[in-house]
């Protein structure tokens, strides 16, 4: 609880009288809804909330997708539908070869290496579509980052930059096959 509410809940305390204070009074002065008021003041609807807020965080548990064992609430559901994997599996996936490749910290001597890699596996440049969602290489937006444009690291790599004309001459072929 913030320090400000702490004192507004302490002022609370010591301003009610049963059967003479109402909570509406209470509310106006301290600047708080009347529920949040009865909550301080009568235990009765403080255990109430308590309960309900219990429950709700007991709803947000569920079974982690990766051991089946069972996933705590964790503070975060709001933003996130449930918490879908246990602390120890979510912290194996983080840890994880994949997961460290992810978050390879680019720089232009890697991007180089990767566009080199690429060309000596497919025997060609890469198309700035080619590193989409692929594993162990640069998104476009990191290359443009590190090059300003696609071709710029295309060049730094050694290849001939690619001309604009290749995206539409492939489009155009691709149309064709699927014309037959
Ligand atoms: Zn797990």
């Amino acid at each position: 609880m913030a320090a400000e509410k702490k004192h507004k809940r302490r002022k609370a305390l010591s301003l009610y009288e049963p059967g003479v204070t109402s909570y509406r009074s209470l509310a106006r002065k301290l600047n708080v809804s009347e529920s949040t008021i009865r909550r301080w003041v009568d235990p009765v609807s403080r255990e109430k909330h308590l309960a309900s807020s219990r429950r709700a965080k007991q709803a947000r548990t569920g079974i982690c997708a990766d051991c089946g064992g069972p996933t705590r609430y964790n503070g975060h559901s709001r933003k996130e539908p449930l918490s879908f994997r246990c602390a120890a599996c979510h912290l194996a996936r983080h840890n994880s070869p994949e997961a460290l490749a992810e978050r390879t910290v680019w720089s232009r001597e890697k991007i180089i290496e990767a566009i080199q890699r690429w060309g000596a596996e497919h025997d060609d440049s890469p198309r700035t579509t080619d590193f989409n969602g692929a594993p162990d290489y640069p998104s476009l937006t990191t290359v443009i980052k590190y090059f300003g444009t696609w071709n710029n690291a295309i060049e730094a790599a050694g290849f001939e930059p690619r001309l604009p004309t290749d995206r539409l001459l492939a489009a155009g072929e691709r149309k064709k096959g699927e014309d037959h």
